[in-house]
């Protein structure tokens, strides 16, 4: 079902492209970021957008300690790739150049495309134990020789092994360097991932890429681009990344950051595959199937519905950036 839900996923968008520089807040942080924001034109769509990436990362910035921040930065300094820009908030989305760079046979797409969800069955009833049951079957933990958790692990694994493979490998002071900057950048990437309501569910239609809805001011898309990219662009409006993740950062309370972090990669992707059957899938009639061409009848999708998507997405992305800020304190101290 992974491979397969990997097999066609392309999302049509016109492309707009603006460049920003900013600083991020308060008077421990000042970093001066360059980077570009924009739909995709064609691209294949199983991730947050872009935008949705770097508002996690640049909110996840925001939380980190001077310490961290430094620690983040000398990592990322050691990095020669040119897939992104070199930035923290740019690296957010290396993980999904580096995977389509390799397409269709490639080390870079074979060896890692399974890594950026869990297909946990969308038929999974009960209560959380039960979809937390079906997540260790779907994801059973990879015994990893010696601790090496990026290059050379095994191609067949998830998202919720590959958060925790990566946050001990970035702990292990033993970890080479390389290793390091490969860890760091997944590990932005996939606590951004596991968020997306869709990377986490499957109802045999490829995580939500062959249904077809309509949003009401948008082209029809498929299921699972509208919440990568049209729920995010209808909270952000095209605003740029680092300005959206401030307004985010002044709207988390203590509390929230608190009730957040008390959990574990397994929670994210178990509320995650909830707010998936709940919402995503709550589309007014009983889903389509994909018929052989990987496509549906088109769904129209209520002004209700997009409302809905786009204040889950919202707190979605809050929550992933408080998230992985809070791995990366405990860790690069
Ligand atoms: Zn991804």
């Amino acid at each position: 079902m992974a491979i397969k839900k990997l097999g066609t996923r392309f999302l049509c968008w016109s492309r707009f492209l603006t460049e920003n520089r900013f600083t991020l807040f308060g008077k421990r942080s000042v970093l001066a970021i360059a980077f570009s924001i924009g739909a995709l034109n064609c691209q294949n769509a199983f991730a947050w957008s872009d935008p949705g990436h770097q508002i996690i990362a640049a909110l996840a910035y925001s939380y980190l300690t001077p310490e961290a921040q430094a620690k983040a930065q000398a990592i990322l300094a050691q990095d020669t790739d040119t897939l992104t820009q070199t930035d923290f908030v740019s690296r957010s989305v290396w993980a999904d150049k580096y995977r389509e760079a390799g397409r269709p046979d490639g080390a870079s797409y074979i060896g890692t495309r399974e890594w950026h969800f869990v297909d946990i069955p969308l038929s999974t009833n009960g209560d959380k134990a039960m979809v937390e049951s079906e997540e260790e079957k779907i994801c059973p933990i990879v015994d990893l020789k010696g601790g090496v958790a990026s290059l050379g692990a095994p191609a067949q694994d998830c998202i919720v092994n590959k958060i925790n493979q990566f946050t001990a490998e970035l702990a292990d002071p033993k970890t080479s360097v390389q290793e390091q900057v490969f860890a760091l950048k997944f590990l932005i990437h996939f606590v951004g991932d596991i968020h997306q309501p869709l990377h986490t569910s499957d109802n045999d239609d490829h995580g939500g890429n062959c249904v077809w809805v309509a949003p009401t001011s948008h082209d029809p898309m498929r299921l699972h681009g509208f919440w990568d990219y049209q729920a995010v662009y209808l909270l952000t409006k095209g605003a740029a990344p680092a300005d959206y993740a401030k307004i985010l950062h002044d709207e988390i309370t203590e509390q929230q950051i608190k009730d957040w972090q008390t959990e574990t990669p397994k929670d994210w992707a178990a509320d995650s595959f909830e707010l998936s059957k709940n919402a995503a899938y709550n589309l007014g009639t009983t889903t389509p199937h994909c018929d052989a061409e990987n496509k549906t009848t088109t769904i129209k999708l209520t002004p209700d519905y997009e409302t809905n998507a786009s204040n889950i997405s919202k707190i979605q992305m809050e929550k992933a950036g408080v998230r992985l800020a809070k791995i990366l304190n405990e860790i690069l101290r």
